[in-house]
C-alpha cells in the first residue's frame, strides 16, 4: 500500500433546499444560520488539525448535501478556509456540486474564482418525473442554472441524471440522456438508477412489485446509454459515469483506485491507504464524537480496491515488480498498477496466482478481458457484460 501524504481533499457541506423523496444521504433540509455557523467552526478546527495530512492537493471534491446551497457569503468563507489550510496545486481538479434551485448568478462569480468544476443535479429534464423525485424547483431554474453555467468560466460541467423513476419509459429516459448531450456545456454526466433504500419517503409510495417493475426498466435503460451516446464524443468509463475523452472525473477515478483522501465534515469518509475512517452525523460530529473507523485486513482491503478498479474501463495492469537493473525482483513481488501514477500496489506472487485462477475463471464466463503483456505481466479489463453484471465479478473476486 502506498504511504505518502493525501493529495486528495473531499469536503461534505450537508445543507440542501428540501429533502429529496429518494435521499438517503446525510442532509439537512433549510438549516438555520446558528446551525452553518457552528458547522463552519468545527470545519475550521478540523482543517487546522489534519491539514499536516495533507500534501499539495491534487483534486478536491465539495459534495453534500448541497454546496451550492450556501450563502454566497459562505462559499467565500469555505473557499477562503480552504486556502488558508491546504495547498493545491496550479492544475488540481476542484469540483462543487450545485443544483439548479440555488445557484444564481452571484455564487458563480464566487465560485468560478476557486473552482474549475461544477457537478449540476439535475436529475431529469421532465417536470413531472422531477416532482415524483421530490426535487426542490422547477425547470425554470433548470434552464437558468444552465444558462448561468454557460456563461460562466467554468468549462468543466457534469450533470447527474436519474432514471427507473416510477411512470418513465425507455422514451422518456432516452429524452433526457438525448438532453444533456446535445448542450455543449456538459462535459460529463452521471447516471444512476433509481434506488428505492429502506429510510427514504419514496420506498414505501410502491409495492414491490412495482419497484420490481421498476429495476426491470431501469435494467433495459443502463443498457441502451451507449447506443444513445453513440457519435456524440461521450463514453462510458464506469458502470454509472460518462465523459467526454480527458472529461473523466479524476477525483473520483482516482477514490476508486485507491488513492488517499482527508474527508472532511459530517458523514465524510476518509482512507489512507489501508484504513478508511467515516466522521459521525451532524450533532454527533459537532460535539466531537470520534469518527467509525473500518479496519479490514490488509489483503481484503487490496481485493476490495481491485473490484472498484474493475467497475472502469481502466482496469488493472499487473507486473513483476522490476530490480533497479530492470530484472524481475527475485522475492516475486508484482505490482498492480491502475490509471494514474499513485494507483500501484506490490503484493506477492501467491496473491497474483490466486487472483490469475480467479481473472481466467471470470474471463472464461465472458465478464473480462485478460490481455498477457511479456515478462509474465498481464492486463485485465471489464468487458460490456462485465459491467453489465460487475456484482459476480465482486462476488468471485471475494
Ligand atoms: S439535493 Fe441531494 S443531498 Fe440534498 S436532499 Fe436531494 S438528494 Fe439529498
Amino acid at each position: 500500500m502506498n504511504h505518502q501524504l493525501s493529495t486528495m481533499l473531499y469536503v461534505h457541506v450537508p445543507f440542501c433546499s428540501s429533502k429529496c423523496g429518494y435521499c438517503v444521504f446525510h442532509s439537512i433540509p433549510k438549516p438555520g444560520d446558528d446551525i452553518i455557523v457552528s458547522y463552519f467552526k468545527k470545519l475550521e478546527k478540523d482543517f487546522e488539525r489534519e491539514k499536516e495530512n495533507a500534501g499539495k492537493l491534487e483534486s478536491l471534491f465539495i459534495g453534500g448535501g448541497t454546496p451550492g446551497y450556501l450563502s454566497p457569503t459562505n462559499l467565500e468563507r469555505l473557499f477562503t478556509l480552504i486556502q488558508n489550510n491546504f495547498s493545491i496545486s496550479e492544475k488540481a481538479e476542484i469540483s462543487i456540486e450545485c443544483n439548479p434551485e440555488s445557484l444564481t448568478e452571484e455564487k458563480i462569480k464566487i465560485i468560478e474564482g476557486f473552482a474549475n468544476r461544477v457537478s449540476l443535479g439535475i436529475q431529469s429534464f421532465n417536470e413531472a418525473h422531477r416532482k415524483i423525485l421530490g426535487r426542490a424547483g422547477d425547470m425554470r431554474n433548470v434552464y437558468e442554472s444552465i444558462e448561468i453555467l454557460n456563461n460562466s468560466k467554468i468549462n468543466n460541467i457534469s450533470c447527474d441524471i436519474i432514471y427507473g423513476i416510477p411512470s418513465q419509459n425507455v422514451k422518456d429516459f432516452e429524452a433526457d440522456i438525448r438532453t444533456v448531450v446535445s448542450y455543449k456545456i456538459f462535459t460529463h454526466f452521471s447516471a444512476y438508477s433509481l434506488t428505492f433504500e429502506e429510510n427514504s419517503e419514496i420506498t414505501s409510495l410502491y409495492s414491490e412489485d412495482e419497484k420490481d417493475d421498476f429495476e426491470t426498466v431501469s435494467a433495459e435503460m443502463w443498457e441502451l446509454i451507449p447506443e444513445i451516446i453513440k457519435n456524440t464524443g461521450f463514453k462510458r468509463y464506469e458502470i454509472s459515469n460518462y465523459s467526454l475523452k480527458g472529461k473523466e472525473c479524476k477525483h473520483n477515478v482516482d477514490t476508486w483506485f485507491g488513492g488517499k483522501y482527508l474527508g472532511f465534515g459530517p458523514a465524510a469518509s476518509s482512507f489512507d491507504g489501508n484504513v478508511r475512517w467515516t466522521q459521525r452525523e451532524l450533532s454527533e460530529w459537532l460535539r466531537g464524537e470520534p469518527a467509525i473507523y473500518d479496519r479490514i485486513s490488509e489483503k481484503e482491503r487490496m481485493n476490495e480496491i481491485f473490484m472498484m478498479g474493475l467497475r472502469t474501463v481502466f482496469g488493472w495492469e499487473i507486473k513483476p515488480e522490476m530490480s533497479d537493473n530492470n530484472r524481475p525482483q527475485t522475492v516475486g513481488q508484482f505490482k498492480i498498477i491502475g490509471p494514474y501514477k499513485n494507483n500501484s500496489y506490490s503484493v506477492s506472487s501467491s496473491y497474483v496466482e490466486d487472483l490469475k485462477e480467479k481473472l481466467l475463471s471470470l474471463k472464461s464466463s465472458g465478464l473480462l478481458d485478460v490481455l498477457n503483456f511479456d515478462a509474465g505481466g498481464f492486463g485485465v479489463v471489464p468487458t460490456e457484460k462485465g459491467l453489465t453484471f460487475w456484482n459476480e465479478i465482486a462476488l468471485q473476486l471475494v
